[in-house]
């Protein structure tokens, strides 16, 4: 355990006992991640290759016996209890509770209908959340405490679920409960990470495949850059970007664009307009990146995987152009500093980049990127490592 590990599972301690619940029926966490590399991909059936990383958020559980459910985080003072028995009526419909409890809420209501028990033969719980993963960091806190709250309460009601139906646990949660329209790639990879390792994610069959990553060996660090943009184009780009990829493959009567290599990106030309085109070549080539870094990482370690990062990016910028100049300025600024790899993580117009550097160079690294940053004028991003770690597990 890391020392802010420690440090949330004591804060999840206090509060805790500080609301109330007095018969404590033990700790869980569940990690953040960051997505090696594999962006847009998963909306198209393809492969991505997330990892889970060292800052997690801990739930405290303790039993109640009035069939009650309560959740309480240190990030706010908007408690909420309700009866288990009224889950089914609260969800799916959105806006009847603050919307952090429906993360944690949208878990328990969607566990009952994926194992089938009856609300009223489940015990009533108060749970008390802490976590270390920065929210809206673009590093999943939204997966982290669906992880969390999912093993917590498998293991409290003793539902024998397996790992990967927790993770579509808390999908169904996130898109049902919250109304977030996102993939299952974060809550596979808060499920199913291991240290020092990726998640190799087919986002068509949902098979996943534990890789080494080899970071240690190599003396590798993960610099995490966060721009501190807010992704204001987010929500309409988002959009835009998958009816051109579904445009695009209608374009090539294929189902999903995931259907098509890299030798047919020349047949693609004449079947759409320039802009789909290059959208298409986008999640075309990234693909094959994915599938390439795993084959690299295999056969020759991570020291190799340095240029496919770097063309992912560029593939992000010219291509599928969801990038900004901060992140581009992340970028250039790692590479110029000895990093063997960089590119920006997530769905882009803002949020952060991620840079694999040799560890001794991390600190010259770190200097290099804040000097880029004030050069061109910009806010000064917040920067840490990460490291590949384990997904979600009991802690006590
Ligand atoms: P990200 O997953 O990139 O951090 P999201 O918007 O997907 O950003 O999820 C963040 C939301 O998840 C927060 O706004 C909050 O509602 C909820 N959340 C995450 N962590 C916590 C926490 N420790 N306590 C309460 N709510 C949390
Ligand atoms: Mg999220």
């Amino acid at each position: 355990m890391s020392a802010t590990d420690t440090d949330a599972a004591a804060r999840a301690g206090a509060l805790l006992q500080r609301i109330g619940g007095s018969s404590p029926l033990g700790e869980w966490s569940a990690p953040g991640r960051v997505n090696l590399i594999g962006e847009h991909t998963d909306y198209n059936d393809g492969f991505v290759l997330p990892f889970a990383i060292d800052r997690r958020t801990h739930v405290a559980v303790a039993g109640r016996d009035d069939g009650v459910i309560r959740v309480a985080s240190t990030v706010t003072r908007d408690d909420v209890e309700i009866p288990l028995a009224d889950l089914p009526a609260l969800f799916p419909s959105r806006g009847r509770v603050p919307e952090w409890t429906a993360y944690p809420l949208g878990v328990a209501w969607a566990l009952v209908a994926e194992s089938g028990v009856e609300h009223r033969d489940l015990r009533g719980l108060d749970i008390a959340i802490a976590s270390d993963v920065p929210v809206g960091a673009g590093l999943s806190s939204s997966a982290a405490i669906e992880g969390a709250t999912a093993a917590a309460l498998n293991d409290v009601w003793e539902l024998g679920l397996e790992p990967t139906a927790l993770a579509r646990v808390g999908r169904t949660a996130e898109n049902d409960a919250v109304g977030a329209p996102t993939g299952i790639m974060d809550q596979m990879a808060a499920m199913l990470g291991r240290t020092d390792a990726g998640i190799f994610l087919d986002c068509r069959s949902l098979e996943a495949t534990v890789v080494d990553l080899g970071f240690a060996a190599a003396q590798l660090d993960v610099l995490v850059i966060d721009t501190g943009v807010k992704h204001s184009h987010a929500t309409g780009g988002y959009g835009e970007r998958r009816s051109s990829c579904e445009r695009g493959a209608r374009a090539m009567g294929v189902s999903a664009l995931r259907d098509l290599g890299v030798d047919d990106i020349a047949r693609a030309a004449d079947l759409m307009d320039e802009v789909t085109y290059r959208r298409v070549r986008h999640i075309v080539t990234e693909n094959q990146r994915v599938l390439d870094t795993v084959r690299t990482l295999r056969a020759q370690g991570a020291g190799a995987i340095g240029d496919l990062l770097l063309s992912s990016h560029a593939s992000m910028r010219d291509d599928f152009e969801i990038s900004i100049a901060e992140l581009d300025t992340a970028v250039d600024a790692a590479m110029g500093a000895g990093a063997i790899g960089a590119r920006m993580t997530g769905g882009g117009f803002g949020g952060a980049a991620i840079a694999l550097v040799p560890r001794v160079r991390v600190a010259s690294t770190m200097d290099a990127v804040a000097a880029a940053f004030a050069a061109s004028g910009f806010r000064a991003p917040t920067m840490f490592t990460v490291t590949p770690s384990e997904g979600a597990r009991r802690d006590a």
